[in-house]
């Protein structure tokens, strides 16, 4: 097979002209091509640069700059029937790519999800977000997927790896679709996530892993030499070898029991922030890429003496109710696959130092709180942003998407001083960025849930410092910020544990 890099196609051209433009190119017959990579150049006349492997005969004969030999390395690890059981506790992108690397590999499997199957909890969210009634063990949070499951399912990430290929083949596998594996921002929207997740599993369950939903682990068996021996639920005691826990960033309880069981934990920075929505229409004509993409991002930096970001971005989404305690609010971004509710939203973040809390889930939790007793009910604060910047409150420009409705509120009162001002100056320069951007803005929040005050201290063989036999990952374990870094988190896990028993 070759690589053929710099295929340029104009983007108003079908791509099935790519396999001509090869044919034109090499003067031969080309038996089966596919897209490896494409991304945009909206400079002037905007086109695609695509990278494609293609398969064509007397391959060696069309090397060049741009062509070369592509080796298709299989990632998939060697099967062999082992003796180890491993304890997979909770099942978000890390437990998910963790227990499925490891069923490959041939060890006994078995995963506790303290949340319901897919289609269980999408009723419980649906009431929520309808009716106002939250299920605490059934929400946005938790359950079969993670919490990336009604989200906008975006799986870009910054990290480069090479098992992002094997995770993004899963997913297509699974029914996503295939532009996954090149589109530049890919993203799968809450409806195909969890059709996809869901297929995950069923293949999972067919091929001999146990799951156990709606049983979370309660506490983690160690022997006298501190070795993990099992974990206990509500039913009963399970005996493992090895135990990989991906518990997400809101499983409080859990590390409550973690740090009784003398688990090394410490505390990291945190970001505290709110969403903000502007009509879509007007984002993009602001982003220069917009006469082609319909639902379009922006990444917003700004480093004063705390940094404020912009993150999460859902073009065409809604903003949602993400919380999984009573009477708090914490808002995140969701989109449908198809992205066209004509509103972008985006979370803007700013740090908060662990020095500035004790306790960092207690100081989100009052932060939830808070909200929850300015608001009386689960509408979610809300307030233009040039009133937030003068200090007033209106009613707002346009009508948020936040399901619950929203209740008018001066965010002044929510940061402490300091960061007000950041906060401010960061507004001021998201507006030279991106003109209007005060003007034309809402904002919806509290957020407080985009990572996890805690890290669970690993060492080089991925386990506990101090707990042989436990190995702790994705986002709360501190490991991870989004489904990718996450399932990638899973993956070096399996991997680790796969060498441990002789091999990769
Ligand atoms: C609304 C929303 C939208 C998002 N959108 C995106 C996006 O578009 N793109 C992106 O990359 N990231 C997104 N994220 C972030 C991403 O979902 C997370 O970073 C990722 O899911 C973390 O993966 P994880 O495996 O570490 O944990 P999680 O996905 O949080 O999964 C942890 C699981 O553990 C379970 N659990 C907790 N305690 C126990 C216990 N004691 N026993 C057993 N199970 C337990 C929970 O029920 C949960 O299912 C979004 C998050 C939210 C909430």
């Amino acid at each position: 097979m070759l690589l053929v890099n710099n295929i340029k196609l104009s983007v108003d051209k079908d791509e099935s002209e790519l396999k001509k433009l090869l044919e034109k190119r090499f003067r031969h017959k080309i038996s089966s091509y596919r897209i490896r990579k494409r991304s945009l150049d909206a400079r002037k006349q905007p086109f695609y640069v695509y990278s494609l492997i293609v398969e064509i005969d007397n391959e060696k004969r069309y090397l060049s700059k741009d062509v070369s030999i592509y080796k298709e390395e299989d990632l998939s690890p060697e099967y062999k029937k082992r003796s180890s059981k491993i304890i997979i506790a909770g099942y978000g992108p890390s437990g998910i790519f963790a227990a499925y690397r490891l069923m490959e590999a041939g060890f006994e499997v078995e995963v506790f999800e303290k949340g319901k199957r897919i289609s269980e909890r999408t009723k419980d969210v649906e009431r929520f977000f309808k009716e106002g009634v939250l299920n605490k063990e059934s929400n946005v949070q938790f359950g079969e997927g993670g919490a990336g499951t009604f989200s906008d399912a975006k799986l870009t990430t910054r990290i480069k790896d090479k098992y992002i290929d094997y995770i993004l083949d899963i997913f297509v596998k699974h029914g996503a679709d295939p532009s996954i594996r090149y589109e530049n921002h890919a993203h799968v929207g809450t409806d195909r996530i969890r059709e996809v997740v869901a297929s995950i599993t069923d293949e999972m369950i067919a091929r001999g892993v146990r799951f156990h939903f709606e049983e979370p682990m309660q506490e983690i068996l160690l022997n006298e030499k501190r070795k993990v021996i099992g974990i206990k639920t509500d039913k009963g005691e399970y005996p493992c070898d090895k135990l990989a826990i991906g518990l997400g960033h809101s499983a409080y309880e859990s590390v409550v029991m973690l740090k009784e069981k003398g688990v090394t934990i410490e505390k990291k920075d945190i970001s505290i922030g709110f969403r903000v929505e502007h009509p879509q229409d007007f984002i993009n004509e602001r982003q220069t890429s917009s006469k082609i993409e319909a639902a379009n991002e922006y990444f917003l930096r700004y480093k004063g003496e705390k940094g404020v970001y912009s993150f999460c971005m859902c073009p065409g989404g809604m903003v949602i109710p993400a919380m999984s305690d009573e009477e708090t609010i914490v808002t995140n971004g969701m989109s449908y696959a198809a992205r066209d509710s004509g509103v972008a939203n985006a979370a803007i973040l700013i740090q908060v130092f662990k020095e500035e809390f004790n306790d960092g889930y207690q100081y989100l939790h009052e932060l939830e709180k808070k909200a929850y007793e300015a608001s009386s009910s689960y509408k979610a604060l809300s307030q233009n942003i040039s009133d937030f910047m003068k200090g007033e409150v209106h009613p707002l420009k346009f009508e948020s998407t936040y399901p619950l409705g929203t209740s008018l509120y001066d965010f002044n009162q929510f940061f402490k001083k300091e960061d007000l001002k950041i906060l401010k100056d960061a507004f001021r320069d998201f507006d030279q960025k991106i003109p209007d951007f005060i003007d034309q803005g809402i904002i919806v929040g509290p957020e407080t849930r985009s990572s996890c005050p805690v890290r669970i201290l690993r060492d080089e063989t991925f386990q506990s410092v101090n707990t042989k036999g436990l190995f702790p990952m994705g986002e709360g374990a501190g490991y991870g910020g989004g489904i990718m870094s996450c399932a990638l988190d899973g993956i070096r896990i399996a991997n680790e544990v796969i060498k441990e028993d002789g091999e990769i």
